[in-house]
């Protein structure tokens, strides 16, 4: 099949190149995102590949349904950038790649919590202008501390494991519970137990209505003094300027985060020669205490091969008129991103 592969980066190219190795379909890169804009690029290729940042909302599928295309294969889980309702009517079927490494993501969240914790970001810039200060370094053992994990399926599963290696007390929060958190000693409670009771506060759940500015004023009061922050999942599930607040006034000790609400302007670009407009991005990275890294948690080799070979494989199933397990249909669902 004629594929148009948008927001095509080096490996992208490198990875579905690799999985594409008996050249089933027809790969063809945009550097572009996929918008209204540059829904014309697609004419003609009977598919579209696209990832997190492209824009398939009803406007741009109308174009490209009407050129012809009739499958859109997403290379991520989350689907909140597509339009599914307007893609079923228009007769575009959307496949996606549900899962794909949930160590390369907790593995990440881990990183984040020993480097805010050992300040490892600060010592290795010390270390090269020759300040072998230890002052501001204080961590403090991983050890016998809590951590609270908001929401217990595969990612945050694995990060209980890890942290349940470190001698770390679990507490977990989630709609469903998970046997596997359970049989690790992890107590579930609400919220209400969780905020106050965590040392390190870690999320892993979809961002959704109900999750929308989870970490929000009223939650940040409730946490412990010193609290560690991480989030890996969705940048909309913190309200940064609650949060902001809380590491003005000492109440978060410090925050690791890989997603930002407003990502989508900043996030897998190089932007070193410009002027960043965001405000409140460029005050939460000026906090010593605050590491952000720009959507990298799922970029490991194992991450991309897998969603390489979901994607090229999803192309084949529709190609060939097979059931694609991984089809997403407009069901009735509120998760806006997986
Ligand atoms: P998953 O579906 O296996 O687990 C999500 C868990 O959240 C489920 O157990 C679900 O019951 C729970 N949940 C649902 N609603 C909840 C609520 N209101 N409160 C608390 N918990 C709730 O998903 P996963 O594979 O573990 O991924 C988790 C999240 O990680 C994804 O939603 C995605 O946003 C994010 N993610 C980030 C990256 C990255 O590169 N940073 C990569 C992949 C996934």
């Amino acid at each position: 099949m004629k594929v148009a592969v948008f927001s095509t980066k080096a490996y992208d190219r490198q990875f579905l190149e690799a999985a594409n190795s008996r050249n089933e379909h027809d790969l063809v890169f945009f550097e572009p995102r996929l918008n209204r804009d540059t829904a014309i690029l697609a004419a003609g290729f009977p598919a579209v590949c696209v990832f997190v940042h492209d824009q398939a909302d009803a406007t741009t599928l109308e174009i490209l349904a009407s050129r012809g295309t009739r499958l859109l294969a997403l290379r991520c889980a989350g689907f909140n950038n597509v339009d599914l309702k307007a893609a079923a009517e228009l007769g575009i079927t959307v496949v996606r790649v549900p899962a794909y490494s949930p160590y390369a993501v907790a593995e990440h969240a881990v990183g984040l919590i020993l480097s805010l914790n050992r300040k490892i970001h600060r010592a290795y810039n010390r270390v090269r202008e020759g300040n072998f200060s230890l002052d501001g370094l204080l961590g403090f053992d991983l050890h016998g501390c809590t951590v609270g994990i908001i929401g217990t399926g595969k990612i945050g599963q694995i990060l209980a494991q890890i942290m349940k290696g470190f001698g770390c007390n679990l507490l977990a929060y989630d709609v469903y519970q998970n046997p596997e958190l359970e049989a690790l000693g992890a107590k579930y409670v609400e919220l209400s137990e969780l905020f106050p009771n965590s040392d390190i506060i870690s999320l892993h759940c979809p961002l959704m209505p109900e999750t929308h500015h989870l970490i929000n004023d009223k939650a940040v009061e409730q946490m412990k003094s010193g609290v560690m922050l991480i989030n890996t999942s969705r940048g909309a599930l913190i309200d940064a300027t609650a949060v902001t607040k809380g590491l003005k006034s000492g109440k978060i000790g410090s925050l690791g985060m890989d997603v930002y609400e407003q990502e989508a302007d900043l996030f897998f670009e190089d932007l070193s020669s410009a002027i960043i407009q965001d405000d409140v991005f460029e005050r939460l990275i000026m906090f010593p205490n605050v590491l952000v890294t720009g959507h990298q948690a799922f970029f490991t080799e194992n991450a991309i091969s897998k969603i390489a070979e979901t994607t090229i494989a999803n192309i084949t199933d529709v190609e060939q008129s097979r059931t694609c397990v991984n089809e997403i249909r407009a069901e009735p669902t509120k998760v806006l991103v997986g």
